[in-house]
C-alpha cells in the first residue's frame, strides 16, 4: 500500500529528528497534503493509525491540513484555484499556467519533549 509506505518514511524523518534533538516523547505531527499530490486522505489516516510505531512515536497523533490547489498564469500572473493539473486561465485563457500549491506532502512539524 502507497500510503503506508509514506507514512513509514514520515515516521522515520520524524523519528531520527526527535533523536537528534534528544526528545523523550513526540505528542504531533502536524502535515500539509496537498489535493493534488496523488495521496487519499482517508488511505493516510488509517495507515497512520495502524502503522507499528517506534517507541518514541508511540503516542503521537497525526494532524493533516489539506492544501487546495493554487494555480499561476505565466502571462497574466493571475492565482486562481484549480481542481487539476494544467489549467487554463480563466482570465486571459492562456495554457501557460503552473500549479503553486497543492501537490505538497510535507512534515509542517512536530511537537516533542
Ligand atoms: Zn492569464
Amino acid at each position: 500500500m502507497h500510503e503506508l509506505s509514506i507514512v513509514m518514511n514520515i515516521l522515520d524523518t520524524v523519528e531520527e529528528k526527535a533523536k537528534e534533538m534528544n526528545a523523550t516523547m513526540v505528542h504531533e505531527i502536524e502535515m500539509e497534503v496537498g489535493i493534488l499530490s496523488g495521496v487519499e486522505f482517508d488511505a493516510l489516516d488509517f495507515a497512520f493509525e495502524n502503522s507499528p510505531k517506534p517507541p518514541l512515536l508511540s503516542k503521537v497523533q497525526f494532524l493533516m491540513h489539506k492544501i487546495k490547489p493554487v494555480a499561476k498564469c505565466s502571462d497574466c500572473q493571475l492565482e486562481f484555484d484549480t481542481l487539476e493539473y494544467a489549467t487554463p486561465c480563466p482570465g486571459c485563457k492562456s495554457i501557460h499556467t503552473e500549479l503553486i500549491k497543492g501537490n505538497e506532502l510535507r512534515i509542517k512539524s512536530f511537537k516533542m519533549d
